[in-house]
């Protein structure tokens, strides 16, 4: 009884700090744009960094289809441009007034004999809302680490999203949907995204909304099982359910029909190449 006295008595500071946050959180923001101005100068050190430093690799199809591994943030930095990028909310508001508001940060403790130890989540996904979308989490003990390190995680997780139109109410053979249904799995959660005729919108959560928005996807619907409420399982869900639709075999005369698109949208010719590649999968 005695040992959890000091602990009780430490509750209001906490209070005060969590209040005192977004004034924190605004005031490093200027930090940020000192990293991003470090990432300018990079210095390649794996091959395929190297390789994009010099040119020789100009355009991110070369490094999807010859299956190269992207494990420096700053190959996607020199191929990709226009990224949008966007904090998830995985977290929630703790203390007065009720709490549970939905934050980007999710704030965990460890109870130690010094006192407690906060550690902060978050998740963050980037994109160039053309067929390009990549997901990362990061931790640490205060807030802006944290989202440097989500960023830089999303980075290294860049995937290639397979587009199309698989809806029967609409037979355009653009790439505004996915081709067919496709499911993903993380925890409890299991999801189905489901193609949506031109128009439709993206009939899902909020938070997978903003994932699917950043990877250029604009009609979808949705089908969701388990414990949803765990937004990090949920997300990690959706980002295994677009995973998975490069993973389904496409026969070659759908690839017309249903106007499939691997990445970005192109011109004609550069499309039909494509096209040919992917029939020879
Ligand atoms: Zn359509």
């Amino acid at each position: 009884m005695a040992k959890e006295t000091p602990r009780k008595k430490e509750a209001p500071e906490e209070m005060a700090k969590i209040i005192a946050e977004p004034i924190e959180v605004k005031e490093k923001l200027e930090g940020i744009e000192e990293v991003q101005a470090k990432e300018s100068d990079w210095k390649p050190v794996t091959d395929v960094g190297k390789k994009v430093k010099s040119g020789e690799i100009s355009d991110i199809e070369q490094l999807f289809n010859q299956g190269y591994m992207i494990l420096e943030a700053g190959i996607i930095d020199a191929l990709l441009q226009d990224l949008g990028e966007e904090l998830l909310l995985v977290g929630q508001a703790k203390g007065k007034f009720g709490g549970g508001q939905r934050r980007i940060f999710k704030q965990t403790q460890k109870k130690t004999a010094e006192g407690n130890k906060p550690k902060f989540t978050t998740c963050a996904v980037i994109g160039n809302k053309d067929g390009y979308v990549g997901i990362g989490v990061g931790k640490a003990k205060e807030t802006v680490p944290s989202r440097e390190k989500a960023r830089r995680n999303a980075k290294l997780n860049f995937i290639r999203v397979r587009r199309g139109c698989g809806s029967w109410e609409c037979n355009c053979r653009q790439a505004h949907s996915i081709p067919f249904s496709a499911t993903g799995k993380c925890g409890s959660v299991e999801i189905e995204l489901i193609p949506a005729p031109k128009g439709k919108g993206l009939c899902v959560e909020k938070e997978m909304a903003k994932i699917l928005t950043l990877a250029g996807i604009k009609d979808v619907w949705s089908k969701t099982q388990g414990q949803t409420g765990t937004k990090l399982n949920l997300i990690h869900a959706t980002y295994d359910a677009l995973k998975k639709l490069s993973q389904i075999k496409v026969r070659p005369e759908d690839i017309a029909k249903r106007g499939i698109i691997e990445g970005k949208l192109k011109e004609a010719s550069v499309r039909e190449n494509t096209v040919e590649a992917v029939g020879e999968q």
